[in-house]
């Protein structure tokens, strides 16, 4: 995951995504916020790459069990309903960063 390409939006650099450092947050209703960012190599432009609540570790979990029983399981009607949740989970994991990453911003 960490060898993905991206461009800055600020200086143009092309680079590979760094290693992360994060940065703790205290959430109203989210509790512990861990803003997972890298920088820009150039211009040390901050981007967040990965935010993680107990929400957001929750369905990682259920993904993760999911895929898990899938591997084993025989029922072709269960198979597909795991792979729905997953998709599901997948959905609202990608709205819930969108949200968290709108109210942790890395602004000093
Ligand atoms: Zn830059």
């Amino acid at each position: 995951m960490n060898k993905m390409a991206v461009t800055c939006d600020k200086c143009g650099y092309r680079f590979k995504i760094p290693k992360t450092k994060k940065k703790r947050f205290l959430g109203p209703k989210e509790g512990k916020v861990f803003v997972h960012y890298f920088n820009c190599p150039e211009c040390l432009t901050k981007y967040p790459y990965y935010i993680e609540t107990d929400k957001v570790n929750e369905i990682i979990q259920k993904k993760k069990k999911l895929q898990k029983a899938n591997k084993v399981e025989k029922d072709n009607d269960q198979i597909t309903d795991n792979l729905k949740e997953m998709d599901h989970l997948n959905r609202i994991g990608r709205i819930e960063q969108e949200l968290l990453k709108k109210h942790f911003t890395l602004d000093d």
